[in-house]
């Protein structure tokens, strides 16, 4: 089948095959501007030119994982941080008042903040969501089942955590000693407790085509409403820094084939690769959310790029505000973007 037969398969909302994924994942040139074209097409036809944007504090970098691609990994000898609770209240106060729409509290697996049932992080997700008034999205790594139910209850309206890849044999090598099926009941579990759920994958870690089309397909029938693909950079002081770095193009196909795919997720452009140049492409991918907005001289790192970016204000939302304006597309107001989580937590069925 061709790359446009199945472009108008998926348009019609007929299955999809791992081989016709897998195609589409390959296609090149002018082929992989036709498939973006038409991810855009679906995505405007969903979402209109609103653009849904998040800002991102990342609060503690502190980690009991080991996870071979990360530079946060507890083994990597650098200088880490953990913000006080008022700090990010504070932090979060400023990134609403700037325009936001959702707050996303992202941690290592601290163990200060991971004790007694995720107590502390509960404790930050509430005081957040009391004083800030913003949707809020909870990023602590892994939980035991038990504390979901408490992080709902505090205000999570959403829980994030990235399987990476959906190839066991590769997820022991990346996320070691961790395991693959306690990390993806993490979603199965958020759900379970009334959350929306994000997961996502890594571009560019020694996956082949075939395995990312399999990611793709068990990101949509874990039924995530935001599903995200990242290119990795190589961290310094890590297993994997050696590796070669990956132009963003598998990236970008990949965003596209997630859009023709799952029209109505949310699917984000990530300023944690590329910074604000990378912006532009990954919204004419089919994305249509912006995370990784992080204030500018507040000492916060980002994920990937801890640094690229964020002190010269150029992931700060006044910045990526004017970018969007430039691109004819505008920044959704808090009353659409909750209208869209409210739609979608009312299709979540919650557990007994
Ligand atoms: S990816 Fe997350 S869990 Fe793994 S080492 Fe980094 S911060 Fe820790």
């Amino acid at each position: 089948m061709s790359t446009e037969e199945i472009i108008n398969r998926a348009a019609r909302g007929e299955e999809t095959d791992l081989d016709d994924i897998v195609a589409l994942l390959s296609s090149k040139g002018a082929e992989a501007e036709r498939v973006m074209e038409a991810a855009r097409g679906v995505r405007d036809r969903m979402f209109g030119n609103k653009t849904f944007i998040y800002g991102f504090v990342y609060f503690s970098t502190y980690c009991r994982n080991d996870c071979a691609f990360c530079y946060y990994r507890r083994t990597n000898s650098l200088r880490r941080y953990r913000k006080s609770e008022d700090e990010i209240v504070m932090l979060s106060a400023s990134l609403r008042d700037a325009g936001i729409n959702l707050v996303d509290l992202t941690m290592g697996e601290d163990p200060v903040m991971c004790a007694d049932g995720h107590k502390a992080m509960r404790d930050v997700v509430r005081r957040v969501k009391e004083e800030v008034g913003i949707a809020v999205m909870a990023s602590p790594g892994a939980m035991d089942r038990e504390s979901f139910r408490p992080m709902s209850e505090a205000g999570a309206d959403w829980f994030a955590c990235y399987q990476e890849t959906y190839n066991r044999g590769l997820f022991s090598k990346l996320r070691l000693e961790q395991d693959f099926d306690r990390r993806f009941n993490q979603k199965i579990w958020a759900r379970e407790a009334g959350m929306l759920t994000e997961d996502g994958m890594m571009v560019g870690l020694g996956e082949t085509v075939r395995d990312r089309a399999e990611a793709i397909l068990g990101m949509g029938a874990a039924g995530c409403e935001q599903i995200r693909a990242m290119t990795f950079v190589p961290q310094k002081g890590t297993p994997m820094s050696g590796t070669d770095a990956s132009a963003s193009d598998d990236e970008l196909i990949s965003i596209a084939v997630m859009r023709l795919l799952y029209p109505d997720r949310l699917i984000p452009a990530s300023l944690d690769v590329e910074g604000i140049a990378g912006l532009r492409t990954r919204l004419d991918a089919g994305a249509n959310v912006i995370t990784s907005i992080v204030p500018p001289k507040m000492d916060l790192a980002g994920v990937a790029q801890h640094e690229l970016d964020i002190d010269n204000g150029h992931r700060s939302v006044d910045h990526v505000l004017e970018m969007l304006d430039s691109m004819g597309r505008k920044a959704a107001s808090c009353g659409e973007y909750n209208e869209t989580v409210a739609r979608m937590k009312s299709k979540v069925r919650i557990g007994d």
